[in-house]
């Protein structure tokens, strides 16, 4: 006799009928909305904290973490231990006070992006008080009712109750990529993860079929919630770009420390004040790295996202904001990215001849008409809401609906009549959908699909009392027909169906074919403006379709495709081309691609040097989105499986949307390049001024602690304004970026050394004026060189615009926030010399109007000199 067991049997080895009685709830009404809020109340919200927040201890701490803020610290140190206690105590002021920007920065930035996160929360369908609804999944609670198909990410962990061939990706779960087959039927208690065929688990997605199941564990309850690791994993949290700056800053920092030590051994070798030269040699190693240009980076990057969420593009990879930028190719899908989606039945053509559905509108229609509505509202997942006349699904079935409706044969009393015992879902490899209904003498067999494989699957044609053979030449008619309905832009569907005496036989034997149904799906209105703009900014969009080959065609012709007057080429197709040579690359529109041939098309894109976007929605065109350099999903009508595959979301799922990201894209690189450079130019100023100095034997033009508080403030604000600005207007006017190109190549490099060399030349000779033309007192020869530099670098911003646009109209003198940094700054500048304890810290006292000419005067030469040289080169 065996114990019974002491421990309930787990959910996976329980009848489905004992876990619904477990959760008290019945599974074709669901539970109360009450109940549910109850529940909600008892187990939380169903969430993971995959995106843990990024602490604030955290980011304090990093704000301490960089070798810099250690050499500071070690400059303080000396100060003291030199006996500059008034020194030590401004450096440790200098360090707080940075660490606080960059903290605030960041705290911001990082929260920012969190937030945009949480925009992207998933859905549920859920059965609750007898309907079906679409709602938070972090509703959820035990005991729901969850229905999913194929391509839905499975949103807690279920008690499968049914299935119609459920095909489960349990790889997150598992690492085992091959698709699990699920069923209800119990399994053994102690069956591993991998075996439990009766459950549907949290964070993986359904890939084939469809499900009910019954919520039995949410939120960290669930199996992938007790798997910590995966629980707090964060995902990428920098971005190349703000990687590739961190780097940089490193690599600077050993460069400066070079440049100091020469300096210092300059110094020595010169016979200077040991002490000067010393104290000399650390601020500069110190102050003349651009401590800012992370942080500015991640708030550019921050910002950026959000306008991009602001124009429905939705980062889910950081990476992408920088990859959009060089983006030079776009794989677009058809329906309802380039067109609108809002189906209407247009056209019939029956075996006895076509019917326009204007013409024919209120015409009682024909046994023919009736029979082929009839199929396309049976074989069909859209429903028609009776009060509001909406439809809920797939656009093109809901016009289906609609087309029966009107001809009198309401979708809901079909059904009713006709109850579904089967489906086979539709699936973009065989672009089929077939359905069985229990009929009073049998079942009847409905199929609606591509016109070719319902032309190639029906082996009878309707007639006028009984059904005929469909003979070769009979097919052969059809698709010309179907030819010229796609021709005039429509989308073409073949419809058939037969009866039969059991429900699980072959669908193809003796299928009738009953005619063909034209569906108008207009292109959208701002598509062929978003199109001209990528052909004008370099980047070409290619159609890639499922659709048919003349319907490609002509909706590429109304969007303004390149190519859409050429030959399309058909997916079988892409194969053989993209083999043989670049010729593929001409081409404008693929049609009847299947999702394969999709990512056979991205490789080979990426093959010839190209940075590809891709959009997809599909479970099958997961590969291909992985594949691209940016893989674009749709956010309404995308599956959870595309979304998660996918680097960037389209709310809207409109083509528009792509262009503006990649603008979006382009400004940021801009921005970030503009204010990296700004940065090293002023850096590299000081380093030279110092360096230069001490070379030609003057004294020290610019003290140790008038560096700091000279990067305090031309390090940020400027810097942060640049980074803030909207861009040229004309971003869209030139063409990509090489993907390969760095943010600070050799022509940035160039105008770097140049700049810097200019306002160092221009502070020396003020300083040099100033120390031996006009005798004056060391403190006031030490004030113009600051306040030369100071005000120099405060130009500089202006010789940020491109070089193409105008020297007083262009994108830096537009930015609002430049100005607003100039007078803030120049205030900063301008006051410590007056404010007495702040002057005797730095060494400053106030000047006369004289020498304040001299400042402004040798401050502005430099920039007046760039513009100058810059308009020259470019007139060449
Ligand atoms: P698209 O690139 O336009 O989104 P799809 O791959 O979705 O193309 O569809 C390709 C073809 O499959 C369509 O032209 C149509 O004939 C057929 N088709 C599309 N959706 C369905 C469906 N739900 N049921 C049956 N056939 C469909
Ligand atoms: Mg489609």
């Amino acid at each position: 006799m065996t114990k019974p067991p002491r421990e309930p049997l787990p959910d996976q080895a329980r009848t489905v009928a004992e876990v619904l009685a477990a959760r008290s709830v019945d599974p074709a009404v669901g539970l109360s909305d009450e109940e549910a809020a109850r529940r909600l109340a008892e187990t939380g919200p169903n969430r993971l904290v995959t995106h843990r927040r990024t602490g604030l201890v955290t980011l304090v701490a990093r704000q301490f973490a960089s070798p810099l803020v250690a050499l500071l610290g070690m400059a303080a140190v000396l100060a003291l231990w030199l006996g500059e206690i008034e020194e030590a105590v401004a450096i440790a002021i200098v360090l707080a006070l940075n660490a606080f920007i960059g903290f605030s920065t960041e705290l911001k930035a990082t929260r920012s992006i969190e937030a945009l996160r949480g925009l992207a929360t998933p859905n549920a369908r859920v059965r609750r008080g007898g309907h079906d609804r679409v709602m938070p999944a972090r509703d959820l609670v035990p005991g729901d009712i969850v229905l999913l198909d194929a391509g839905d990410a499975v949103p807690a962990d279920l008690r499968l109750i049914q299935g119609a061939d459920p095909q489960v990706d349990e790889s997150t779960l598992t690492g085992e990529s091959v698709a699990v087959a699920k069923s209800p039927e119990p399994v053994a208690p102690d069956a591993r993860l991998g075996e439990r065929h009766s459950m549907l688990f949290l964070g993986t997605a359904l890939l084939k079929g469809s499900a009910r199941g019954v919520v039995v564990a949410t939120g960290a309850a669930t199996e992938i919630g007790h798997l910590s690791q995966l629980v707090t994993e964060a995902g990428e949290d920098t971005s190349p770009i703000e990687r590739k700056l961190a780097r940089l800053s490193g690599q600077l920092l050993w460069v400066i420390l070079a440049l100091s030590a020469l300096i210092a051994l300059i110094g020595w070798l010169t016979g200077k004040d040991a002490r000067l030269v010393v104290e000399a040699a650390i601020a500069l190693s110190v102050a003349a790295v651009p401590e800012g240009l992370p942080v500015v980076a991640t708030l550019t990057l921050a910002r950026g996202m959000w306008r991009m969420a602001r124009q429905n593009a939705l980062i889910e990879r950081l990476s992408a904001v920088e990859t959009l930028g060089a983006t030079t190719v776009i794989l677009t899908d058809k329906t309802g990215t380039l067109t609108e989606n809002r189906m209407e039945v247009r056209a019939l053509w029956l075996p006895s001849g076509r019917h326009d559905t204007d013409a024919e509108a209120g015409k009682a229609m024909s046994r023919e008409a009736e029979a082929l509505l009839e199929a396309a509202a049976l074989c069909n997942d859209a429903v028609l809401d009776p009060a509001s006349e909406k439809g809920i699904g797939d656009p093109m079935e809901v016009a289906l609906l609609r087309a029966a409706q009107a001809a009198g044969q309401a979708p809901a009393e079909l059904r009713k009549r006709l109850p579904r015992v089967r489906t086979r879902p539709f699936d973009t490899q065989h672009r089929l959908m077939m359905t069985v209904h229990q009929a009073q003498d049998g079942y009847l067999y409905a199929l609606k699909g591509a016109p070719e494989t319902v032309l190639a699957t029906a082996s009878r044609i309707a007639g006028d009392t009984a059904p005929r053979p469909f003979t070769e030449e009979d097919k052969a008619h059809w698709h010309a027909r179907a030819h010229e309905m796609a021709g005039e832009g429509l989308r073409v569907l073949g419809c058939a169906a037969k009866r039969a005496p059991d429900a699980d036989g072959d669908f193809a034997e003796g299928l009738v074919f009953l005619g063909l149904v034209g569906l108008e799906d207009p292109v959208r209105a701002d598509v062929p403006e978003a199109i001209a703009n990528c052909h004008r900014a370099g980047i070409r969009v290619i159609m890639v379709t499922g659709d048919h080959a003349a319907t490609a065609r002509s909706i590429g012709g109304d969007a303004g495709l390149l190519g859409s007057d050429g030959p399309v080429v058909e997916g079988h197709e892409i194969q053989a081309l993209t083999t043989d040579g670049d010729a593929f690359i001409r081409h404008g529109i693929f049609a009847r691609v299947t999702p394969a041939e999709k990512l056979d098309l991205v490789r080979a894109y990426q093959r010839a040097g190209e940075v590809v976007a891709m959009t997809g929605d599909g479970v099958n065109d997961a590969p291909a989105l992985r594949q691209a350099d940016i893989g674009v999903a749709m956010g309404k009508r995308g599956t959870d499986v595309a979304r998660g595959a996918a680097a960037m979301v389209l709310l809207d799922d409109a083509f528009a949307s792509i262009v503006s990201a990649i603008r979006e894209g382009r400004v940021i690189f801009a921005n970030i390049r503009r204010f990296a450079s700004y940065l090293m130019a002023c850096n590299l100023a000081e380093v030279l001024v110092v360096g230069l100095a001490l070379a030609v034997t003057l004294p020290l033009p610019i003290l140790p602690l008038q560096i700091l508080y000279l990067n305090l403030i031309t390090d940020v604000f400027p810097a942060f304004a640049l980074a803030l600005g909207e861009g040229e207007r004309n971003v869209l006017d030139q063409p990509p970026r090489p993907p390969a190109e760095p943010i600070l190549g050799r022509p940035q490099w160039r105008r770097i050394v140049g700049q810097s060399l200019l306002m160092s030349l221009a502070t020396l000779a003020a300083f040099a004026l100033a120390y031996t033309g006009l005798a004056l007192s060391a403190t006031e020869t030490v004030t113009v060189a600051f306040l030369t530099l100071g005000f120099a670098q405060l130009w500089q911003v202006f010789n940020m615009r491109a070089p193409r646009t105008g020297v007083f109209v262009n994108e830096i003198t537009r930015n609002p926030w430049v100005w607003a940094a100039l007078g803030l700054c120049s205030l900063l500048l301008t006051l410590p010399p007056l404010i007495s304890p702040l002057a005797e810290l730095l060494g400053l006292t106030p000047l006369g109007a004289p020498l304040w000419g001299l400042v402004l005067g040798a401050s502005l030469a430099p920039v007046l000199v760039w513009q100058a040289i810059e308009r020259i080169v470019h007139r060449r």
